[in-house]
């Protein structure tokens, strides 16, 4: 169990500096107990207590690495059971399987064809992460071969699947480089595969079939020295592969059990005859709570529906996604083409500049920092109001790179174009659409 508010209390300095982010050590000791805040906020925290603090401050589901380069990530660390009470952290890794006796050739496609398909998104590049490698004939040599072409020749992370400890091993030399995730360890096993995966350095999946035995087998593999683990609670039917989820998650953040405090691995895969069905599977794992979700391929129309799922539930509900201020070319505008402003929250930056976009104007697009918001919340907080818009475009430099004085405001915020005439006085101010399908035939019209 975690240390409460008050022996973490006693531990921190008292001295109240506020460096941490709130004014006082018992408001901080409060936040790192409920696992709102992090320890290394306090720079004042004695070696001796961040010992001690390390357990009680660490997330009850550890963060567990996966892969190295292009598509290392993370998963775990999760610290709440819904992602309205804070947020998700650590996005779903979506993997999709090949055998070990797939032949050279077919391998090749196959990395070729799952490369591509990445797409762009809200300023993000959206694609799967994994490939599990499963061994079929227990050959220690073929399974190499395909581990090693996967590790050197993709930049996807790598779970290598097999209960035959030389056949892993054989994975392990060609591709412990990538960082692969080892599958599984089980209670027959468990010895050897935990003591492979410490001396590699390498996270570890573990598999039994109930909970009771998933805590025993964490509990000696734990008690080994690991700690980047990953559980597979071994349901392949769908109502208790979602017990088992909610199981999983709710044991170490409400009951405190740490046994069961690691991201899990899921086999959507092995449990429907078709893709379609896998991925419906997969759709209600990266909700609740999967780590991790195999799929048995990729093609678009299935992944790219859970790549943006994912993005929507990893997304922290109290903060909107946001562009970077400033100054947008779009079409390679000069210096007479039209200039139009916005708010940098991103879905309407991305709907404003597609639509500048696709009405084949070359056009500026000013993009104002209103922490997220969007035009009319904006608005109506003050964010982009007349005079702070009109001091946005005197700062920004835009003047310099064009030469006329005319600036297109969003349609919903024309109640704005009187006070920015008057901060900006040399400047005609154009109110255009309320709604952004209409900025192609507005600029059209304009040019
Ligand atoms: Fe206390 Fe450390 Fe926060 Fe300062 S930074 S108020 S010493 S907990």
């Amino acid at each position: 169990m975690g240390l409460t508010g008050i022996q973490i209390f006693k531990m921190l300095p008292k001295t109240n500096c506020g460096e941490c982010g709130v004014p006082t050590c018992l408001a901080f000791a409060m936040n790192l107990a409920s696992g709102k805040a992090e320890l290394d906020l306090c720079p004042y925290v004695s070696d001796e207590a961040r010992e001690q603090l390390s357990e009680a401050s660490a997330p009850p589901i550890r963060p567990v690495a996966i892969g190295a380069g292009e598509r290392a990530f993370k998963i775990g660390g999760e610290t709440v059971m819904f992602r309205h009470e804070k947020t998700f952290y650590n996005p779903t890794g979506i993997a999709a399987m090949v055998t070990s006796d797939v032949d050279s050739g077919a391998l090749d496609n196959k990395l070729k064809e799952w490369n591509a398909l990445q797409y762009e998104r809200v300023g993000l590049n959206l694609r799967p992460d994994l490939i599990a490698l499963k061994d079929v004939s227990g050959n220690g040599s073929v399974f190499a071969a395909a581990a090693k072409k996967i590790a050197e020749e993709s930049e996807f992370g790598l779970i290598l699947m097999s209960e035959n400890l030389e056949v892993i091993k054989a994975g392990v030399e060609v591709s412990a480089f990538k960082k692969p995730l080892l599958y599984a360890a089980t209670s027959e096993n468990a010895n050897e595969m935990g003591n492979l995966a410490k001396e590699k350095g390498l996270p570890l999946a573990f598999r039994s079939e109930s909970i009771e035995d998933l805590i025993e087998l964490s509990e000696t593999l734990t008690g080994m020295g690991l700690k980047d683990l990953v559980i597979d609670s071994g349901a392949r039917e769908l109502k208790k592969l979602f017990q088992d989820q909610v199981v999983i998650r709710r044991a170490p953040l409400k009951a405190g059990n740490r046994s069961l405090g690691f991201p899990t691995i899921t086999f959507p895969c092995e449990m429907a005859g078709n893709l379609d069905m896998e991925t419906v599977i997969a759709s209600m794992l990266i909700a609740k709570y999967a780590g991790i979700v195999v799929l048995s391929d990729f093609n678009g129309e299935s992944l790219f529906p859970l790549l943006v799922e994912r993005l929507n539930i990893f997304t922290d509900p109290q903060r909107p996604m946001t562009v970077t201020q400033g100054i947008y070319e779009i079409g390679a505008p000069d210096e007479n083409s039209p200039l139009l402003v916005t708010t940098n929250f991103s879905l309407t930056y991305f709907i404003v500049s597609g639509e500048i976009e696709g009405s084949r104007v070359p056009s500026w697009l000013l993009i104002m920092d209103t922490e997220g918001l969007s035009v009319m919340t904006a608005w109506a907080a003050g964010k982009f109001s007349g005079d702070v818009v009109g001091m946005f475009v005197k700062k920004c430099g835009i003047a310099d790179k064009i030469a006329h004085r005319k600036i297109i405001i969003p349609g919903y915020a024309a109640a704005i174009s009187g006070d920015m005439e008057e901060e900006l006085p040399d400047w005609e101010v154009i109110i255009g659409p309320r709604d952004a399908s209409l900025i192609p035939k507005f600029l059209k019209d304009m040019a």
